[in-house]
């Protein structure tokens, strides 16, 4: 296996095939289920009962942060607790506005739509969404040329729900169209590694609390990726213990994923060591660094970014992204002012 499948099966937040099996089983369905996003949860709580109470489906919902964080999970919840289907689409997914159509006609009242990636909708099929949200209509447009007329129809009343990895990105006007908007933070260790023994217990995994604590600290705040260490870190339990996952056997685990203290990766490491060596710790532009290790300027924004940004590793500045004097000390290297006084030492 080549090295960076290695990195991109155990470390990326992106959803993988792998995952499909176990996401099914391990994500919450209920709210009380869903561990975190206390403030998020208490609102939703709030606007799901109150819906509920009038009888009427909820206000759109946007819910945005990196990937990996429970967006998709919550939309379930959503559903769930609405007492409603939940269809799940993504913008991609939808490329000619017929696609949307189909999809919104097909809705039974008071549904939960889904879509993931929802600012990579192409603008025409982003049109149709508009008099979809405001008055659940859906304009037609019959025939073609000067004779062409645009018939309304009525759609069921339906609950949007739009997930993305940055609110920005998304255009005003649809944005505008939500009525509630959420920002998913990054999970404490404390949450992940109750998170990791809640799936343990589903999964039938012996853990023990410092085995989930030392898994929940190298995830990078998220749970997919937890979950998905908690998995591998079964295998060398297994394999090289008794089953059980200490504290020893995940961090051997961690370790052989060349996954460090603070859940670096190889290609966090990567980036971090080229802005240092190539461009003196930065500033140097998104697309630089991604030329430079060879990964897309979008993963980069949307997956390493993210937890590297969290931990106080990289700040963006006009000019560009700077690496701070933290991560010399944690990839073992001298800070540019050290050096600067060691040279000036020598000179005297
Ligand atoms: P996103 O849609 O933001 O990429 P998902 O909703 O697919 O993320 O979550 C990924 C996995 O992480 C889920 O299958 C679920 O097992 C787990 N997960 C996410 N959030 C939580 C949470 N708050 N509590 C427990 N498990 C969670």
């Amino acid at each position: 296996m080549a090295d960076h499948e290695f990195e991109e099966r155990f470390v990326s937040a992106e959803f993988t095939q792998q995952d499909n099996d176990i996401e099914t089983s391990l994500r919450p369905r209920v709210m009380s289920e869903y561990i975190g996003q206390e403030k998020v949860k208490e609102n939703l709580e709030i606007y799901i009962q109150a819906a509920r109470q009038r009888g009427e489906s909820l206000d759109h919902v946007l819910l945005y942060g990196p990937p990996g964080l429970g967006k998709t999970t919550l939309a379930g919840i959503i559903a769930n607790e609405m007492n409603v289907n939940l269809r799940i689409t993504s913008g991609p997914a939808i490329e000619k506005q017929g696609d949307l159509a189909a999809l919104l006609t097909n809705l039974a009242e008071g549904d939960v739509l889904f879509i993931d990636e929802i600012h990579r909708l192409n603008r025409s099929v982003e049109e149709v969404l508009y008099p979809a949200m405001e008055d659940n209509a859906l304009d037609i447009i019959i025939g073609k040329g000067p004779s062409a007329r645009s018939i309304r129809l009525d759609l069921p009343k339906f609950t949007l729900v739009g997930a993305t990895t940055r609110a920005g990105q998304l255009s005003a006007p649809l944005r505008d169209r939500f009525g509630i908007v959420e920002h998913l933070q990054m999970y404490t260790p404390e949450e992940l590694s109750q998170i990791v023994t809640r799936s343990a217990g589903i999964l039938n995994i012996d853990i023990e609390r410092y085995g989930a604590l030392e898994i929940a600290a190298r995830s990078r705040g998220t749970p997919r990726i937890a979950n998905r260490l908690l998995k591998r870190a079964r295998d060398f339990a297994e394999v090289m213990g008794d089953g059980i996952i200490t504290e020893e056997t995940a961090s051997l685990a961690l370790s052989k994923m060349e996954i460090d203290n603070l859940g670096l990766d190889a290609v966090d490491r990567r980036l971090l060591t080229t802005m240092i060596r190539g461009y003196n710790g930065g500033p140097v532009g998104l697309e630089t660094i991604a030329a430079a290790i060879g990964e897309e300027a979008v993963t980069i924004e949307d997956v390493y970014e993210p937890y590297l940004m969290q931990i106080g590793f990289l700040s963006r500045t006009p000019r560009g992204r700077m690496v701070t004097p933290a991560v010399y000390e944690h990839l073992g290297l001298t800070p540019p002012a050290a050096k600067g006084n060691a040279q000036q030492q020598s000179l005297f």
